[in-house]
C-alpha cells in the first residue's frame, strides 16, 4: 500500500515536472529555457546537475540509454549504477561469500557441503537494488528541480540541443552552457566473425536471468578480470583471454600478482591469445577460435557465454559535434577539455568518461561534475585535481592503489633516485582458515632523497578498497616515509602492515612479514 501511495505521488510529480518544462519551454521569457542543460544522467551529469540546481538554476538534464546489441536496457543513472560499479561490487561480494563459506568448518560452523549458488537469486537482488537506484535519482531531480527528459540529444546549435524521444518525437531545448556527460559504452571487435551477434559484454552480464554458464571473457583489464573473478567466485567455469599484459597502466609487479592469484582460485588464463571466430553450435554453445600471438597456432573450444571486455568507446558521432565544432581526439573519438572541462566552444563542457585524458571512474566524475557547476555558478575558480586518484581492481583478492607504478616512478626518477619498501604479509583471517597468502602484497614507491616523499602506494590483499582510501589522503598531503613510520598500527589489522614497511627491495632481503 505505501508503496502505491508512493508511486501515485511519484507519478504525479513527475507529470508536473514535465508540464512546467513544456511551459518553460513554450516561455518567451529568458534569452535561454534553461541556464545548464546536461547531456548524460550518469555519474558526472546527475551530480553536475544536482549542484547546479541547489544555487538556483534553471536545469535540465536529458537521459537515454540505446540497448545493447543483445537487447539489454536499464534506467537513469548511467554505467556506475547500472551496468559498472554498483552491480559489480554486488556480484563480487556474492563470491567473497562463497569463498568464506569455504572458510567456515575451520571457524567450527557445521555446514553442509557442497553449497549451491543460484544465480538468478543474486542477479534479482541485485538488479532490484539498481532499479531503486534509478527511481532515487528521478525523485532526487524531481526534489531539486531539476527537469529530466528520458530523450537522446544532439547539438542543433552551440545553444540548442535537439531531444529525441523513443518514439522519434522531437524538441528544441535551448541553453546558455550545456555539458556534456555522456560516457562510453562496450567496444565489439567487429573484426571478428560472430563477435557482435552471439556473444555479450558487461552491459549484459548484470542484467542476466540465467547463468552464463562456462564463460570465456576476452580483454585482460578491469572489466573482464573483476567480472572474470566474480564468475569463478560462484563457480562457474571461467576463462579470461589476454592479448599482451593484464592491467596495463598498472604496476604490473601487483598485476601479475592478481592474476596469480586469480588462477589458484580457479580463473583459468589463457595468456597471449587472441580471438579469431565466434560460431554458434546447433546446441546453443560458442564455439571459439583463437590464435597464439607467439606461436601463430590455432585453437579453439565451446563455451556457454562469451563477453567482450575489450575497452569502452565513446559514441560522440549521434551528438552532432561537429555541426557546432566541439574538438576530439581522432584516436580515442573523446572531447578535448581544458583544465577546467571547457570544450574548445565556448559555454560546452564535458566531464567523466567522454573528456579526454580524465580516468575513467566515478568519483571523479562526480567530483568535476560538482566544480564545474561552482564555476559556472557561484563564482568558484576551484578546479579539479586528477593526480592521486586512488582506485581498486575488486578482484577475487583486491588490489587498491594510489600515485605512480614503480615502472612510472622509474620512469620519471630514475630507478636510483627511488625508494621502494615492500612486505609480503598474511591477513590473521587466512591464518585459521589456512588459506593460500602468497599473493598478500604491499609495495610503496618513494623518492630515495630527504623525507623520502611516498609517490605511490599498492595493495593486493582482503578489502584494499577500504585501506588505500585514507593512505590516499596521505598520499594527497605529500606524506613521506619518515610520516609513515611515526603513524601507529591499528592491531590487528592488513591496514598496519603499511606502517610497518621496513624492507626495502634494492637490499634484497627476504620481506616477508614474521610475527605479530
Ligand atoms: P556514464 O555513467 O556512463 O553516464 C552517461 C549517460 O549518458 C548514460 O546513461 C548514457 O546512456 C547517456 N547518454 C549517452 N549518450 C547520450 C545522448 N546522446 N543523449 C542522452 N543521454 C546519453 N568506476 C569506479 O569508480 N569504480 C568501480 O568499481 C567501477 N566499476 C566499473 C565496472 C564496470 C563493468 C564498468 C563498465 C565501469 C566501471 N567503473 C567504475 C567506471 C564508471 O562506471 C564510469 O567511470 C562512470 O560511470 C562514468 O560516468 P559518466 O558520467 O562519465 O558516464
Ligand atoms: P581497458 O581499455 O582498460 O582494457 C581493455 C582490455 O582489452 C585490455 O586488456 C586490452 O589488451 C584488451 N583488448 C583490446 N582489444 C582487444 C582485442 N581486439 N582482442 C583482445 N583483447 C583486446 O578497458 P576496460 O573495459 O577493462 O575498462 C575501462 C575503464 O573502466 C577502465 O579504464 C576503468 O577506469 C573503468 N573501470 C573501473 C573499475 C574500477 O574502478 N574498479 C572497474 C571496471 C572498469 P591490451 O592491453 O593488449 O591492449
Amino acid at each position: 500500500m505505501a508503496a502505491v501511495l508512493v508511486w501515485r505521488n511519484y507519478r504525479f510529480r513527475f507529470k508536473n515536472v514535465v508540464v512546467s518544462a513544456v511551459r518553460l519551454l513554450s516561455s518567451t521569457a529568458g534569452k535561454f529555457d534553461y541556464d545548464l542543460l546536461v547531456i548524460g544522467g550518469g555519474s558526472g551529469g546527475l551530480a553536475c546537475s544536482k549542484e547546479a540546481a541547489q544555487l538556483g538554476k534553471r536545469v535540465a538534464v536529458l537521459d537515454y540509454v540505446d540497448p545493447s546489441p543483445q537487447g539489454t536496457k536499464w534506467g537513469l543513472g548511467g554505467t556506475c549504477v547500472n551496468v559498472g560499479c554498483i552491480p559489480k561490487k554486488l556480484m563480487h561480494q556474492a563470491a567473497l561469500l562463497g569463498g568464506a563459506l569455504k572458510d567456515t568448518q575451520k571457524y567450527g560452523w557445521h555446514i553442509q557441503h557442497p553449497v549451491q549458488h543460484d544465480w538468478s537469486v543474486m542477479a534479482k537482488a541485485v538488479q532490484n537494488y539498481v532499479k531503486s537506484l534509478n527511481w532515487g535519482h528521478r525523485v532526487q531531480l524531481s526534489d531539486r528541480k531539476v527537469n529530466y527528459f528520458n530523450m537522446k540529444g544532439s547539438f542543433v546549435d552551440d545553444h540548442t540541443v535537439c531531444g529525441t524521444l523513443k518514439s522519434g518525437k522531437e524538441i528544441l531545448i535551448t541553453a546558455e552552457n550545456v555539458v556534456i556527460a555522456t560516457g562510453l559504452r562496450p567496444k565489439y571487435p567487429t573484426h571478428v566473425p560472430g563477435a557482435l551477434e552471439y556473444c555479450i559484454s558487461s552491459d549484459d552480464i548484470f542484467w542476466m536471468t540465467e547463468p552464463p554458464g562456462k564463460t570465456l571473457l576476452v580483454g585482460a583489464s578491469y572489466v573482464s578480470l573483476e567480472c572474470a573473478g566474480f564468475l569463478t567466485g560462484i563457480e562457474l567455469d571461467t576463462t579470461v583471454m589476454v592479448r599482451s599484459i593484464p592491467l596495463r597502466g598498472f604496476d604490473q609487479q601487483m598485476s601479475y600478482l592478481v592474476t596469480d592469484y586469480m588462477e589458484s582460485y580457479g580463473t583459468k588464463f589463457l595468456w597471449r591469445c587472441i580471438p579469431t571466430r565466434v560460431e554458434k553450435l546447433d546446441n546453443g554453445q560458442l564455439n571459439v577460435s583463437w590464435r597464439s600471438v607467439e606461436s601463430g597456432t590455432e585453437e579453439k573450444d565451446t563455451f556457454d557465454t562469451v563477453m567482450w571486455a575489450v575497452g569502452r568507446a565513446p559514441e560522440t558521432k549521434t551528438l552532432n559535434l561537429e555541426r557546432v565544432g566541439v574538438q576530439m581526439n581522432p584516436d580515442t573519438g573523446k572531447i578535448v577539455v581544458s583544465h577546467d572541462e571547457a570544450s574548445s566552444v565556448p559555454h560546452i563542457y564535458a566531464i567523466g568518461d567522454i573528456a579526454e585524458g580524465r580516468p575513467e571512474l566515478t568519483p571523479t566524475a562526480i567530483k568535476a561534475g560538482k566544480l564545474l557547476a561552482h564555476r559556472l555558478f557561484s563564482g568558484s575558480t576551484e578546479l579539479m585535481d586528477y593526480d592521486n586518484v586512488p582506485t581498486t581492481v575488486f578482484t577475487p583478492l583486491e588490489y587498491g592503489c594510489v600515485g605512480f607504478s614503480e615502472e612510472e616512478a622509474i620512469r620519471r626518477h630514475g630507478s636510483d633516485n627511488i625508494e621502494v619498501y615492500h612486505a609480503y604479509y598474511k591477513p590473521l583471517e587466512f591464518t585459521v582458515a589456512e588459506r593460500e597468502a602468497g599473493q598478500c602484497y604491499i609495495k610503496m614507491v618513494c623518492l630515495r632523497e630527504g623525507d623520502q616523499r611516498i609517490l605511490g602506494l599498492h595493495f593486493v590483499g582482503p578489502n584494499a578498497g577500504e585501506v588505500i582510501q585514507g593512505f590516499a589522503l596521505a598520499v594527497k598531503c605529500g606524506a613521506t616515509y619518515t610520516q609513515l613510520l611515526t603513524t601507529v598500527g591499528i592491531h590487528p589489522t592488513c591496514a598496519e602492515e603499511v606502517t610497518k614497511l621496513h624492507i626495502t627491495k634494492r637490499s634484497g632481503l627476504d620481506a616477508t612479514v614474521t610475527g605479530c
